[in-house]
């Protein structure tokens, strides 16, 4: 079981088994609704999903691509837990730096690296997407 949550860990969830994909990403909406150089997300399927405890707030925006992603936000501080995207309708994206664990496999794609910060990216080969196809 891991289990991701919020700061103040008023918004939590469980999962099982492991993510299906771990992604960077480098676009604007990334940046911004992280406060960092780029997000980084896992995505697992629904049946992974055990529990969601707190109370969230939702926040839907388009993507570039004309898709849309639902994120769920702590009330109390904040955080983003999680997100329901609509290219991926049978799962779960659920925010990297939420986890108490530090096992996860890490980030295999990296995407709008157009859009990336100068001198800012992995030491290992990632494979790499200048959008988000
Ligand atoms: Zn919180
Ligand atoms: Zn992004």
């Amino acid at each position: 079981m891991k289990r991701a949550s919020c700061a103040c860990g008023q918004l939590s969830i469980s999962l099982v088994g492991e993510p299906r994909y771990v992604l960077a990403c480098h676009c604007r909406e990334c940046q911004k609704a992280t406060g960092s150089l780029f997000g980084v997300s896992t995505y697992w399927s629904k049946e992974s999903v055990s529990g969601i405890t707190g109370e969230s707030t939702q926040f839907t925006r388009r993507t570039d691509s004309g898709g849309t992603l639902t994120h769920h936000f702590c009330s109390t501080c904040g955080g983003r837990v999680y997100r329901y995207a609509s290219f991926y309708p049978a799962g779960i994206g659920v925010a990297y730096g939420g986890f108490d664990t530090t096992d996860l496999p890490r980030p295999t794609d990296e995407y709008w690296t157009q859009r990336r910060h100068d001198r800012c990216g992995f030491t290992y080969p990632i494979v790499q997407h200048v959008g988000d196809d």
